[in-house]
């Protein structure tokens, strides 16, 4: 028998898609806000978000005869029929979340008009509502929701940590004030004031009081119009570029939304500058004829498309590499004629490496290469002359890696080092070339490993803590994985409001700096969901972080380093391969030698 449903329950089912969590509650309340025109919005929460959610601005408020209709489903004042649509200028326009949010908690609004001299009160208990009653106010809106998903367990049952919520609001909050300069927001969380972003702050400013001070140094302003499209805003230099894309910031008419092509469009702009799995860091506000962009394509209205997504593209594309192009050029002016194309296109950090290749601690007495992980990235041959092969000129012949003796058990101590990359050494059956770095490399990551495995990772403490400003999200990251760290060495606590202080570093990593350090262990977007517990994805992290540093180029070995380095070599697992999979060892045969220089027939 087909029966249509009873409206609380319509309500719920909707509020599956739009109320996820707390956070989209607060993103639901704060954009009405904003849609009222509040200039001043102060966002408080409990429990993170789910005890309490208190959202109070000063914007127009309710007509008191609209109160009735307040939560009830496709029930808005934004939007009259489907032609509006084409135009939507208001951050909401579906009439859905008043009545999503009502349907599955206990919530309240009080609001008064400027013009008014009361105040009205109407509540909504999953999906029951009360008559308004007058009450006393200031003019604009109070919403409190209470008991988030009393009446849905199974949505409760999902929710994450009160602390993870509380950053991830936090970052909405600054996600959205990016859009809205002019408005002052607060967040408090359990009573204590987290967030304070006062209104008329300038974008850069704003961008940096949001996610982090070290942002403000390196922020190149971006402008561009082209047929009607318009690119305003900022974007920060490579080096600044993070792991996830996080900070992809892209506002389109005043809404945070993506879009595929635009976002790729950014990167590829960038890409001649960064380094593959780095993603840039930028906020840009697009603005064009809202009859162009169609809102409507995502029930949280976090996606939208373009009538002329190419021609869009193509402005955002242009837009950046101009703003890359003329750091160039004056960085060139200043560095006394230095031509762009002469600077080096990563201005730090290290090397490219793929990060499925850093290696799993072996299963004990495997023979298989060093690699345990995901398709197996064949190591690098090693790369032996063959004493079968008659060439007349060392032939490099790859053979597949059998089990390997280790070619360092027994060199001698006599070694000659060549343009600071290569070591020669004799042996006894000939001679070997050593890729120093890449040896180097191999060295720090198996000793790392090994004292890690051991529990007792040698740290350096600093003699002052060195303080990180991190985003609220990172650091939360970052304290809960406090004892994880300190067991790989970092130890890390809380400083204050937007940072954590680095106490210690390993002692393989004593030159490292030690902010540079932290923020590559940050988690990839995503990265938590993985099979592997935090533990093994931080000690891989970690262990990647040392082996780049290991090979940092330009660093000059000493001769004592060197031999200590050979020694230790002696003792590798896996001598034949740095982590990453190139080779750290070449040796030519006597006999082949022989028959080179015509020794021998
Ligand atoms: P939508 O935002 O899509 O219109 P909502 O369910 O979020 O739908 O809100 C319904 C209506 O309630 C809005 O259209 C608006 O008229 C009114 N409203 C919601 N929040 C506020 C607020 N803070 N101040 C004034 N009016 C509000
Ligand atoms: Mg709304």
């Amino acid at each position: 028998m087909i029966e249509r449903l009873p409206v609380e329950v319509v309500n719920q089912i909707a509020a599956g898609e739009v109320i996820e969590r707390p956070f989209s509650v607060v993103k639901e309340l704060v954009e009405n806000a904003l849609d009222a025109g509040a200039r001043r919005l102060r966002v408080e929460i409990e429990g993170g978000g789910s005890d309490l959610i208190r959202i109070t601005d000063d914007g127009e408020g309710f007509l008191p005869e609209d109160l009735p209709l307040a939560f009830a489903s496709h029930s808005t004042s934004k939007l009259r029929s489907v032609h509006d649509l084409d135009h939507i200028a208001s951050l909401g326009f579906r009439g859905e979340a008043l009545a999503s949010i009502g349907s599955v908690a206990r919530c309240s609004i009080k609001t008064r008009r400027h013009d008014r001299e009361e105040a009205y009160l109407i509540r909504c208990d999953g999906g029951k509502q009360n008559d308004a009653v007058p009450a006393g106010g200031p003019p604009g809106t109070q919403i409190e929701v209470r008991d988030l998903f009393f009446n849905t367990p199974a949505r409760r049952r999902f929710l994450k940590s009160p602390g993870a919520e509380k950053a991830r609001i936090q970052e909405l909050l600054c996600e959205l004030s990016l859009a809205r300069l002019e408005v002052d927001f607060t967040l408090v969380h359990e009573g204590k004031e987290v967030l304070r972003l006062p209104g008329g702050e300038d974008l850069a400013r704003r961008f940096a009081s949001c996610f982090g001070r070290s942002l403000q140094k390196g922020l190149l302003p971006v402008r561009r119009e082209y047929e009607g499209i318009k690119v305003e805003g900022l974007v920060a230099e490579p080096d600044l570029a993070r792991r996830d894309g996080k900070l992809e910031l892209l506002y389109i008419n005043g809404r945070r939304a993506s879009e595929r092509s635009a976002t790729f469009s950014v990167r590829q702009a960038f890409r001649e500058f960064l380094m593959r799995g780095r993603f840039p860091v930028y906020v840009l506000h697009m603005s064009m004829n809202p009859e162009l962009v169609d809102v409507n394509v995502h029930p949280r209205k976090a996606e939208v498309r373009f009538v002329h997504s190419r021609r869009v593209a193509g402005t955002l594309h242009e837009a950046v590499r101009q703003a890359l192009q003329e750091r160039g050029v004056s960085a060139a002016q200043t560095d006394g004629g230095i031509q762009v194309r002469d600077l080096p296109r990563a201005r730090s950090g290290f090397p490219d490496l793929p990060q499925d290749l850093f290696a799993r601690p072996a299963s004990e007495g495997s023979t298989a290469a060093p690699f345990g992980k995901g398709p197996e990235p064949a190591p690098a041959p090693i790369v032996r002359v063959s004493d079968a092969g008659g060439g007349s000129a060392p032939q490099a012949a790859s053979a597949a890696p059998v089990e390997q003796p280790n070619p360092f058990r027994g060199v001698s101590g006599r070694f000659l080092q060549v343009h600071d990359l290569y070591i020669l050494l004799a042996v006894d059956d000939g001679l070997m070339v050593v890729d120093q770095h890449a040896l180097h490399e191999r060295v720090v990551y198996e000793r790392l490993r090994a004292e890690h495995r051991r529990r007792e990772v040698q740290v350096q403490r600093l003699l002052t803590p060195v303080a990180v400003s991190l985003s609220p999200t990172e650091k939360a990251w970052v304290l809960e994985a406090a004892e994880v760290l300190r067991a790989g060495g970092l130890e890390v606590d809380d400083f204050g409001p937007d940072a954590v202080a680095v106490h210690t570093l390993p002692a393989v990593l004593q030159a490292a700096d030690p902010e540079r350090l932290l923020r590559s262990i940050l988690p990839v977007d995503g990265d938590q969901d993985a099979a592997e517990s935090l533990e093994e994805q931080l000690v891989e992290r970690f262990h990647s972080m040392a082996c780049r540093r290991a090979v940092m180029s330009g660093d000059r070995m000493s001769e004592a380093e060197i031999a200590a380095m050979l020694e230790e070599a002696a003792t590798l697992e896996h001598p034949h391969n740095c982590p990453h999979g190139r080779p750290t060892v070449l040796t030519f045969g006597s006999a082949e030698l022989e028959r080179y220089f015509r020794r021998r027939c």
